[in-house]
């Protein structure tokens, strides 16, 4: 069984608590990995060699930061497989969607922010014949950052290749659920040479390592990816400490299917977008929207089409659906299948779990649920208003634009949305109105790095990627030269 172990000063260290855990892999219901119950011991520790990093970091030049970074992406493409298997036995996601998207993402997130720190300028604003100002955008010292199990490379190194990008030291926490690429990935900065405590991993569980970093006096900068209940505690705790903070919380996205859209395109992407990785992505569509002449059809088909979705073991090549996370979550989603029948819904498919005989011996005690599919539903009702986080989607009929703009923003968070018409007035006037902080347009998920990208509502504040990400982890100051006299 694999140890992991605290990264911190460029070496491995048990915690200072001598306690470890088990990380369970939800497929198989088996320990994979012995994780280090770590606590705010172990995060002074971190944040000491990270304080006595940054000096010399923020002074390196962006050409050699850059060049490290690239060989962490480098590094990342090269051990593919290895990552990859990791994710999959982490968190129970198909191994192919680790292999072909999520690995690929984490080394294109150090590729990207490598590439942008030497393309990176300020501002200079002259004010009349007087005074020149420009503004240094410098690094703010010790970043904490902290990431869910969802996509867990893929979300980590997002934060991770911005705040090393912009000469920040990091102490950064995975989720205790699935820490073994952050661990993997200790072992390639190790290997390209990044120094000893430019970048510090400590292991554990969220009240203990994830608060102790939060309230930590000496981390001006906090980045947070999770549940919106945690950004709310990470918030009370970090504003009285002025700290600067970006929260990625939670989503319930609307999927808007107009009738004119493309149907069978439609049909795919939503699909995709309702169940891709279990539906345990932020941005999942899991309230679809459908144009009233439209509706009847889809339903069916989207049925169907679920219905075939293959459930099972995730390093079969042929499944399309893993396992949950753990037996708790999958409890959790459960329970939103059966408030969704007290609710009034009707469940087309899915909400149980496979039989053992369909998961064979390997996964017989998995997490595994079948998708549901759920119609008859409120917009207002629960199961259409809170964050399932699983293979759970509702599908309701609309008349009007207006109708279902106001649907899409009946939902208390505001993270992102996809609309389908081949109306191009249509698609700009309701994208101006949706409530959130992307909106796709004929697809789902198609991510361009430089875009920001954030929520509004419970879906967070602030904006990572591209350039917010930089500005983020960098604090603009203003310097005026006077060099005439006043002007008369
Ligand atoms: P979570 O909030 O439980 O945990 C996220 C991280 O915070 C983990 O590392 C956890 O250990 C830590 N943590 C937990 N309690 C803490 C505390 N009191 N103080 C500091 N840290 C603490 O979230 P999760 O269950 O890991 O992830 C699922 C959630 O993440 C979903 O709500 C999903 O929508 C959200 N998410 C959002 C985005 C986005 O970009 N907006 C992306 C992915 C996932």
């Amino acid at each position: 069984m694999l140890t992991i172990r605290n990264f911190i000063d460029g070496r491995y260290v048990d915690p200072a608590s001598g306690q470890w855990f088990d990380k369970i892999d939800p497929a198989t219901n088996r320990a994979v990995a012995r994780v280090p119950d770590g606590d705010n011991r172990d995060v002074d520790a971190a944040v000491g060699a990270a304080a006595r990093a940054f000096p010399r970091w923020s002074r390196t030049p962006a050409a050699e930061r850059s060049r490290l970074l690239l060989a962490v992406a480098d590094k990342i493409d090269a051990h593919l497989e290895r990552l990859a298997l990791a994710e999959s036995v982490d968190g129970g996601k198909p191994l192919g969607r680790a292999r072909a998207a999520e690995i690929p993402r984490a080394a294109a997130n150090f590729r990207y922010f490598a590439a942008a720190i030497q393309h990176w300028h300020s501002e200079a604003y002259r004010t009349d014949q007087l005074a020149l100002n420009y503004t240094l955008r410098q690094p703010r010292g010790v970043a904490g950052l902290l990431s869910p199990w969802n996509l867990p490379l893929y979300l980590f190194t997002w934060k991770v290749a911005p705040a090393l990008a912009t000469g920040n030291t990091v102490v950064a926490k995975p989720s205790e659920l699935t820490p073994t690429t952050a661990h993997l990935l200790t072992e390639i900065c190790q290997e390209v040479g990044l120094p000893p405590g430019v970048f510090n991993v400590v292991h554990g569980y969220g009240h203990k390592v994830g608060a102790a970093l939060v309230a930590h006096p000496a981390v001006p900068t906090i980045s947070f990816t999770g549940g919106t209940t945690v950004g709310a505690e990470i918030a009370k705790v970090a504003a009285p400490l002025f700290k600067k903070l970006t929260l990625e919380l939670g989503g319930k996205n609307p999927n808007i299917i107009f009738a004119d859209a493309d149907q069978d395109e439609v049909l795919q992407t939503s699909l995709r977008s309702a169940f891709d990785n279990q539906g345990e992505i932020c941005l999942c569509g899991s309230r679809i929207f459908v144009e009233e002449s439209a509706y009847q059809r889809f339903v069916e088909a989207f049925t169907a089409s679920a219905k075939r979705l293959k459930v099972g073991d995730p390093l079969d090549p042929t499944v399309d659906q893993g396992a949950l996370i753990s037996h708790r979550h999958r409890d959790r989603v459960l329970s939103y299948i059966r408030l969704a029948k007290e609710e009034g819904g009707r469940v087309l498919c899915g909400g149980a779990p496979p039989s053992p005989a369909q998961l064979g011996e390997r996964c017989k005690d998995g997490a595994f649920l079948e998708p549901a599919v759920v119609v008859d539903l409120d917009v207002y009702c629960r199961v259409n208003q809170e964050e399932i986080f699983g293979p759970v989607v509702t599908i309701t009929p609309f008349r009007t634009e207006e109708e279902v703009i106001d649907y899409a923003n009946a939902a208390p968070f505001g993270l992102s949305a996809s609309l389908w018409t081949r109306d191009l007035g249509r698609a700009h006037r309701v994208a101006e109105r949706l409530e959130c902080g992307t909106v796709w347009v004929n697809c789902w998920l198609l991510r361009d790095l430089r875009t920001p990208f954030g929520g509004v509502k419970q879906s967070g504040v602030g904006r990572e990627g591209g350039d917010e990400a930089l500005r983020f982890f960098t604090e603009p100051k203003t310097v005026c030269v006077k060099y005439a006299a006043d002007l008369s």
